[in-house]
């Protein structure tokens, strides 16, 4: 009997005590992605999955948040509230530089760069019976700009400004998440959005199906912008992803790309870790999400301004990637 209860007291502290080692070796790190119905989210999930499936061999246990978006994600990164985050190349390029939004904070030292993924436009979809036919028709208007923390914010006011419209004074610019604003464009409460994504996406899926009717806006007119800042580039939205929208042709504007994003302070191990699984499994990943069709291997170190991460680098030049 008393043996037997040496024996259970034995076994017990043996599972506590593996518990503890197991628990010991597992770093838990979080995604900040963005709203549910963008691409930064179900990215942010397939990265996610694919380092969980080799949890036992790496010790890394991998959740993904929903958040504001690419300012909110490099801030949480830089505070250490996030390991990873999803931010546009020309965010990552601001805080490097300690322009836009970090213009009071100064440049951001310690981001750091893993690797780009998928092309994202800045996307302007209005209803049809506001008549918004251009960018110009705009003013007057009521148009989600987006919150503070996305991405699509400066986007937004950097194209209205570059064709002459003052979104403080020349219209009546909204400020909400990018998930509620297909809802409002459908209830009238708003005429037009902007949103910076992946195509397709789930939002703009949303905001074509209803029975208001809506058409995507072109914008144009932004050269001079263009030209000066040097992570813009014209992108086209085919219009095929949106059957329900009243378009005749694609969509032309301009764009940047999704990148991930951490911070110097997060260990070589586990941002090489991370590399290496969605590299090394690139066709699986490039299956997840129609927005990747276009993705290499090379094109995934182009687009980045922030100084990659060490543990990145271990891993691109072991695959000859540099
Ligand atoms: N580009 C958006 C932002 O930075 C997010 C897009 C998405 O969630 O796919 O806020």
């Amino acid at each position: 009997m008393k043996k037997g209860l040496f024996f259970s007291i034995t076994l017990v502290a043996a599972i506590l005590m593996s518990f503890a080692v197991v628990h010991a070796k597992t770093q838990f790190v979080t995604f900040g992605t963005g709203g549910i119905t963008g691409v930064y989210y179900p990215t942010g999930g397939a990265i996610a999955k694919m380092v969980n499936k080799k949890k036992e061999e790496y010790g890394i246990r991998a959740t993904v948040e929903s958040t504001g978006g690419s300012v909110f994600n490099i801030n949480a990164v830089l505070n250490g509230d996030l390991e990873f985050g999803i931010a546009q190349s020309d965010r990552q390029y601001q805080a490097i530089q300690g322009l836009a939004e970090w213009q009071d904070k100064g440049p951001q030292k310690d981001l750091r760069a893993v690797f780009s993924i998928h092309p994202e436009s800045v996307t302007l979809v209005a209803a049809v019976d506001a008549g918004i036919k251009t960018i110009l028709d705009l003013k007057g208007k009521t148009v989600n700009i987006g919150n503070p923390g996305s991405g699509q914010r400066q986007n937004a006011i950097d194209a209205l400004t570059a064709v002459g419209i003052d979104y403080e004074k020349d219209m009546k610019a909204e400020s909400v998440k990018a998930a509620e604003a297909p809802g409002l464009l459908q209830d009238g409460r708003i005429d037009a959005f902007f949103y910076t994504v992946g195509h397709p996406s789930g939002a703009f899926k949303e905001a074509t199906a209803g029975a208001r009717k809506v058409n995507f806006v072109s914008i144009t007119g932004i050269d001079s912008l263009l030209s000066r800042m040097p992570y813009y580039a014209k992108s086209s939205i085919p219009m095929s992803m949106y059957p329900g929208a009243q378009n005749d042709s694609d969509t032309e504007t301009f764009g940047v790309k999704a990148t991930l994003i951490t911070s110097a302070k997060v260990s070589d191990d586990v941002v090489y870790a991370i590399t290496k699984e969605v590299f090394d499994n690139f066709d699986e990943f490039k299956k997840l999400h129609p927005a990747y069709s276009h993705l290499t291997k090379e094109s995934m170190l182009e687009g980045l301004s922030a100084p990659l991460h060490d543990g990145a680098v271990k891993y691109f030049k072991e695959a000859g990637l540099m």
